[in-house]
């Protein structure tokens, strides 16, 4: 009850890139470089068990960007001839690499970081990889002709790279798609099938993380353009809650999403963000307790797991590391509350 988990990334620290800062370059080099990212990891994973966190990730140590991280690992795509292509529906406009011939993956993305981690905690482990349709809306297509289908090609290669860190030993695969919430009929059309796409055929537990992104300023003046009330989770739970996938991460923390619509998730553990990204106070326990008490009132408490509403990658160590313990405390108290 009330299992404790995080979106999936946090800070890097200071010796191994500029921190506060999503996307910084690395600090270091070659094998130092190497052994940087496990030592990063390393303290990452420590922390998250001292803080109570049940199901713990790498930090997502080991990579610059969430979606490249992934992509350098594939063929296919031309990393010279970058286009201008606005991401998120125009949110914000990037140098993206294109795609020029039929994608696969070179060989194995993330095997050893996982067997790495898995080597280094007993907790439950859980890896993020981003999702097709977040892919395919961060990359230009010059070969396939229609997003649908390079996103079929992607959960393909995304498959085959899912399999082999579900034979290591990860307890949940993670799948991030925050162009969910801007691609609503997208999501019904294909976001789904190329969802169940990626996770066929996987032993461990699936999710998917829906968010409204980073705490970064192209995001929070996004979000002031949505209104009072954010209700795109609500055309496309219905879509999420018929996939395949057994867990769903949501932002609920600070955010304007009716907690109601959880209840359209009837089939779907849920984890619930408990934990807002986008500012540098620390929850209380008690206010993390609220959170989840509210999401008690429309979801059965054994669906239930806290987690943070987004990766905490461009807060402070400091801050991030009180954040964890606040998650774990917030938590404890809601089990001692409910048993
Ligand atoms: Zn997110």
């Amino acid at each position: 009850m009330f299992e404790t988990t995080i979106a999936g990334s946090l800070p890097k620290p200071s010796w191994l890139a500029k921190t506060e800062t999503l996307w910084a370059p690395w600090q270091l080099e070659g094998e130092a470089l190497a052994r940087g990212k496990q030592d990063a990891a390393l303290v990452w994973l420590k922390l998250q068990e001292d803080a109570g966190i049940d199901t713990v990730t790498d930090g997502e140590q080991f990579r610059i960007h969430f979606v490249h991280g992934f992509l350098e690992h594939v063929s296919g795509i031309d990393w010279d001839n970058k286009t201008k292509m606005g991401i998120r529906d125009n949110r914000y406009v990037v140098d993206v690499p294109q795609v020029t011939s039929k994608l696969s993956r070179k060989g194995s993305a993330h095997g050893e970081e996982v067997r790495f981690a898995r080597a280094h905690t007993k907790n439950k482990l859980k890896f993020t990889i981003p999702g097709p349709m977040t892919i395919c809306d961060t990359i230009a297509d010059a070969h396939y002709g229609s997003r649908a289908d390079m996103a079929m090609a992607f959960a393909d290669i995304l498959n085959e790279e899912l399999r082999e860190l579900d034979a290591i030993g990860i307890d949940v695969v993670q799948i991030d798609e925050p162009a969910f919430n801007v691609f609503m009929e997208d999501v019904k059309e294909w976001g789904v099938e190329a969802l169940n796409r990626t996770i066929a055929g996987l032993k461990c537990e699936t999710a998917v993380h829906v968010c409204y992104g980073y705490g970064i300023e192209a995001n929070i003046k996004w979000k002031e353009t949505l209104g009072s009330e954010w209700r795109q989770y609500e055309e496309i739970f219905p879509a999420i809650n018929s996939s395949n996938i057994d867990q769903v991460s949501l932002e609920c923390a600070n955010s304007k999403v009716p907690m109601s619509l959880i209840g359209l998730l009837k089939d779907k553990k849920i984890q619930v963000g408990v934990i807002d990204v986008a500012n540098t106070a620390i929850e209380t326990p008690e206010q993390v307790a609220a959170v989840l008490r509210s999401a008690m009132e429309h979801a059965d408490v054994e669906r239930i797991l806290a987690s943070t509403n987004c990766g905490l990658t461009p807060l402070s160590r400091d801050v991030a590391e009180a954040k964890l313990v606040a998650l774990g405390q917030g938590a404890a108290l809601m089990r001692k509350e409910v048993s």
